[in-house]
């Protein structure tokens, strides 16, 4: 059974999110804080975090920067409508998905589910990556499309190494450029480019999987079942 803790102040939420993944057979915990919500994380160890930003005393981004101190524990977190900035935020502190109220409880179910998949099948002693049909071959630089095969150029095979590591999580525009291109030639367009082209490759294979745009924030590979 998969535990969840809730860290989230507004009990009408809470309630319903009993509700809704208790059905699902989730093992649900809540807090109506972020001192109260760390100290349950360190006693439950839950297998996933929903963390609210805006919560009283300590705040979210706060209870995150602690739990990411001690734990890779997928952390979703929760914002206000238009606090865009305040999700870049956590995701570059290590939040691995978001979701901006109110959001649907379908929706959330989805997400818990994404963050706590063992969706990517990860061979070390080979380094290759497997995303549905698709096949990164860390050694050769190499992208297997059911039956085709890409010869990758490094720096598109960085970015789709990037996703495919976190397939179902956001990955952020400024952690790709950091990462792929380094802070001096990070450059948005050309990530824009890399993306387009990693796009038109797999779209021509179905059961590959999907680069989703999250607008103002960054990517996100989606498996092809994911919905
Ligand atoms: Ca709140």
């Amino acid at each position: 059974m998969l535990a969840v803790l809730v860290i989230e102040d507004e009990p009408a939420y809470v309630d319903a999110i009993d509700t809704a993944l208790g059905r699902e057979g989730f093992d649900v915990s809540s807090a109506a804080d972020g001192k109260s919500g760390l100290a349950a994380f360190r006693e439950l160890r839950p297998d996933v975090v929903l963390l609210d930003l805006m919560l009283p005393g300590l705040a979210g981004l706060d209870v995150l920067r602690r739990i990411r101190a001690e734990s890779e524990i997928p952390v979703i977190v929760v914002s206000a409508k238009d606090a865009e900035s305040d999700v870049v935020a956590a995701l570059e502190l290590g939040a691995d998905d978001y979701l901006t109220k109110p959001y649907s409880l379908r929706e959330l179910i989805a997400r818990i589910r994404a963050a706590t998949r063992r969706g990517v099948s990860l061979d070390t002693a080979d380094e290759v990556l497997t995303v549905g049909e698709a096949v990164l071959d860390s050694g050769r630089y190499r992208l297997r499309l059911g039956g085709d095969s890409f010869d990758l150029p490094r720096k598109e095979f960085e970015v789709l190494q990037r996703l495919m590591t976190r397939v179902g999580r956001v990955v952020t525009r400024s952690e790709l450029l950091d990462d792929v291109w380094g802070h001096t030639y990070g450059d948005s367009k050309t990530l824009d480019q890399h993306i387009r082209r990693l796009r038109r490759k797999l779209e021509q294979v179905p059961g590959a999987p999907v680069i989703t745009t999250v607008r103002g924030v960054g990517y996100r590979l989606e498996e092809p079942d994911a919905g």
